[in-house]
């Protein structure tokens, strides 16, 4: 295995699954587990135990492994040099299951669907572009930016939703923007986090030529995790582009007064996605589109920006549900902290982050006091 050599590293010392002041249990899984083997360092020993031979692959383990929601807490709290590869040597654990052919029911499930359709919810390619119907969002030609939806962002309700929104901001502000449609697959980055290192190559290289046959130079991305992969996988592969997530865009366009907005009287917490946040280092850019609509009034909750709480989804998980439910279940716990900050409205920058705080707001029975609305939602309900 990749990192073999490396894994041994880890003294288990515990940093890594706390927050900065270290008075938070910040990685998800064992926040929600409470068992050592399902924080970083845990994970580190079992994968050290099973390339020894100690252990075997088992149910157990697979569900350790592949729980994980790859937020990166754990990259940014361990203190050794190594930690920069953390969730690097999790997925490549996984890549090793995934080769072996052992893996959990609902990844294969995943994986296959992805394999079979080009996306996770059993559709055809023909529903893609379906939720543009409508807008004023075109078809990608020679457009300056391709305007990259992603799988939630396509298929999902919710996702179209938030996809509708930035689309027609976008075209508001006058940009030059198209989609690819019917002709759009899969970006792979849940594929690649969940260990399918081949499929993740075979889509990334489709992708990277459609878009090069295309002329596409910059691609703006609804969805944290597509933007991810596009930024540090894609040019591995020779897939050199320009990338922005929306909010990049969104927020000088803003700052700028190019969107006119009139105020709101809103108390609002900001969530920071993990692979726009501890992933690719943007905290500001959703945060100051927020601050630009006159009235609001934005508040922290107590885990933020390097120190955010992952809603759970990353990983995967979105689709697997391998980390599950319950009352501990990271997304019940997120909206419980938002809560306390006293907001009525949970804004987010990622359609995974959307759903799965939804839910978890309707399962607490919070409807009434919390919200959750993407950032372009808040501001499509501010336009003049
Ligand atoms: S991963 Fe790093 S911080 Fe975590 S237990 Fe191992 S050495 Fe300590
Ligand atoms: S990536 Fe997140 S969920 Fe996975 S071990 Fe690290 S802190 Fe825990």
């Amino acid at each position: 295995m990749k990192y073999a050599d490396i894994v041994h590293r880890c003294f288990r010392c515990g940093y890594c699954k706390f927050t900065s002041d270290y008075t938070d249990f910040n990685c998800p899984t064992y926040r929600k587990f409470r068992f050592e083997t399902y924080s970083p360092g845990g994970r580190m020993w079992l994968i050290r135990a099973w390339l020894n031979g100690e252990i075997k692959n088992s149910d157990r383990f697979q569900e350790i492994l592949f729980s994980c929601a790859t937020c990166a807490n754990c990259v940014e709290h361990c203190v050794f040099t190594f930690s920069e590869d953390l969730v690097n040597i999790f997925i490549s654990a996984r890549e090793e299951m995934v080769n072996d052919g052992i893996i959990p029911p609902p990844v294969r499930d995943y994986l296959k669907n992805i394999n079979i359709n080009g996306n996770p919810y059993k559709e055809p390619a023909s529903e893609r572009g379906k939720w543009a119907e409508g807008t004023l969002v075109e078809t990608y030609k020679d457009q300056e930016y391709l305007f990259y939806i992603g799988c939630v962002g396509s298929y999902d309700e919710r996702g179209k939703k938030i996809a509708r929104a930035v689309g027609n901001l976008l075209v508001k502000a006058g940009l030059s923007i198209g989609i690819l449609g019917d002709k759009e697959n899969c970006d792979g980055n849940e594929v690649r986090t969940l260990g399918e290192a081949g499929l993740f190559q075979f889509l990334a290289e489709k992708n990277i030529a459609l878009f090069r046959d295309l002329g596409v130079k910059k691609i703006i991305t609804l969805d944290p995790h597509a933007f991810n992969t596009f930024k540090k996988d894609y040019p591995a592969l020779d897939g050199e582009f320009e990338v922005y997530h929306y909010t990049q865009i969104l927020a000088p366009l803003i700052q700028s007064g190019k969107i006119p907005l009139k105020g709101l009287n809103d108390k609002i917490t900001y969530h920071d996605p993990c692979y726009l946040g501890r992933h690719n280092g943007e905290y500001n850019a959703p945060r100051k589109i927020l601050k630009a609509i006159p009235g609001i009034e934005l508040v922290e909750m107590d885990r933020s920006r390097e120190n955010a709480f992952c809603c759970g989804g990353g990983g995967g998980n979105f689709f697997t549900d391998i980390l599950g439910g319950g009352e501990d279940s990271p997304s019940r716990i997120r909206v419980r902290e938002a809560l306390d900050t006293g907001a009525g409205i949970i804004a987010v920058a990622c359609p995974q982050c959307a759903k799965m705080l939804d839910d978890a707001v309707k399962i607490e029975q919070l409807d009434d006091r919390l919200k959750v609305m993407d950032v372009a939602e808040i501001v499509t309900n501010c336009l003049l």
